[in-house]
């Protein structure tokens, strides 16, 4: 598993954690989770994390800026208020 820890600046389009309101400080994931393909997800610093369902399946499972994009959108629609 690769992780990857991210900074944003506190007017970065993010939903706070539920947990902890914290919007600034991420981990990112990627696990390989099957043969050919990882999931990818973020985790707050307080070890909050959406639901598997939210994770973003990518084959490569880098953790490069495009992905970490991507896995924060994931966050955002796991977390933005319905
Ligand atoms: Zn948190």
């Amino acid at each position: 598993m690769t992780t990857r820890a991210v900074q944003f600046k506190p007017d970065a389009n993010i939903v706070p954690c539920p947990q902890c309101g914290n919007k600034t400080h991420f981990v990112i994931h990627s696990a390989q989770v099957a043969e050919d393909y990882c999931e990818l997800w973020a985790s707050c610093h307080c070890g909050h994390q959406p639901a598997p369902e939210h994770a973003f399946e990518d084959v490569w499972g880098g953790v490069n800026d495009d992905n970490v994009q991507i896995v924060m959108s994931c966050w955002n629609d796991a977390f933005s208020p319905a």
